[in-house]
């Protein structure tokens, strides 16, 4: 079976939580596993990740298929709650909310509960995205006190907007508003992301949020998890499929949009658009075959892709070849995509199998 495979390296995962909890030891660590874990797999993610606080994702259906997979530890709606109708829902399942529009604030206010929901309240410093603007979070913070339907104290949190980048004023104007929103208010607080873990110590707070440093991949710009003792935790492997010369001149692929400038032996290699390796993959991406970074050549297709291995290769049908992972950081990849690794994970398709190792 020729296939592409996501390989996930578990015990790279717990090394990471380990140098997370080094990074932030007075934090409590919220687990980013939204979106099947950032691809990863959301329930075997989580439950390797027996060192972890708390789990968050962003749907209903993700924090009930961790309930129903065994999952006991707390697990926070990012978005919050969309309906009414998932409010006793989130009861039933001892899943927390966050709350980051009025909206939500009045629903909670009307709403007749069995038990009162854990809520954060997300608030706006910067990010201009969900969150309450900050002068209306006073009375948002009254009105959490004043609701009955809520556990008490309500815990408050923001989130960054651009703590990945080198100049640190945007990063620290967020902070300065959320001291002051958050001055003498009791309860939890939490600010950092994966960027704030690493580079915003004064961000930790009462808990951080990881997400896609869990999976030893950088946030950072211009920066690879490796800078970070961070290990990637997924390796994206396929194999070469078919192996043959080409002539200068010649093309390969759809469009022939690419042609050798000499004679040289092309690869085939066993991933495209199909599997959730982007077709935007210009000439030049780096791929890895037994060892050795080689570029991709012509245009990505939908079930298999085109490398130029130069005339001297000794590679063959079926040798290995991994598309990013250990070796080849997907941030490098994403790099020359144009896009960045948190999408390159999140969307291998349904085709490409998980393999846990
Ligand atoms: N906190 C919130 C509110 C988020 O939306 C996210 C992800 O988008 C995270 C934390 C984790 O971010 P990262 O993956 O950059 O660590």
């Amino acid at each position: 079976m020729r296939s592409a495979t996501a390989e996930i390296c578990l015990q790279s995962l717990q090394h990471n939580v380990q140098k997370i909890k080094n990074i932030a030891p007075h934090s409590k660590i919220m687990a980013v596993v939204k979106a099947n874990a950032y691809g990863h797999g959301l329930l075997a993610v989580a439950s390797a990740l027996t060192d972890v606080d708390a789990f968050a994702v962003a749907r209903v259906e993700e924090a009930l298929t961790l309930r129903s997979g065994g999952i006991v530890k707390p697990i926070l709606l990012l978005e919050g709650f969309f309906s009414t109708d998932e409010l006793p829902i989130l009861v039933a399942n001892n899943i927390q909310t966050t709350v980051h529009i009025e909206q939500q604030l009045d629903e909670l206010e009307q709403a007749d509960l069995d038990a009162p929901i854990h809520v954060w309240l997300k608030m706006d410093t910067g990010m201009h995205r969900l969150g309450i603007r900050p002068d209306n979070c006073k009375r948002a913070i009254e009105r959490l006190k004043n609701n009955p339907n809520v556990v008490q104290p309500a815990r408050l949190m923001t989130h960054f907007s651009c703590a990945d980048e080198t100049d640190p004023s945007i990063t620290q104007r967020q902070i300065n508003i959320f001291d002051e929103l958050v001055a003498g208010e009791e309860g939890e607080h939490s600010i950092a992301n994966s960027a704030g873990v690493l580079a915003w110590p004064s961000a930790h707070r009462d808990w951080i949020r990881p997400g896609i440093m869990l999976y030893g991949v950088s946030p950072m710009i211009g920066a690879t998890a490796v800078e970070h003792d961070l290990k990637p935790v997924m390796t994206l492997t396929t194999d070469l499929i078919a192996v043959h010369d080409i002539k200068k001149g010649e093309t390969t692929g759809y469009g022939g949009i690419w042609s050798a400038s000499t004679d040289t032996r092309l690869g085939v290699v066993a991933v495209g658009y199909g599997d959730g390796y982007p077709r935007m993959a210009p000439e030049g991406t780096p791929v890895l075959v037994n060892g050795r970074i080689v570029p991709i050549v012509g245009r990505v297709s939908m079930d298999m892709l085109t490398v130029d291995l130069g005339a001297q290769c000794q590679d063959k049908v079926g040798d290995k070849v991994i598309m990013w992972g250990a070796g080849l950081p997907a941030e490098l990849v994403a790099e020359h995509i144009g896009t960045i690794a948190y999408e390159l994970v999140t969307k291998l398709t349904q085709r490409v199998t998980l393999k846990y190792v």
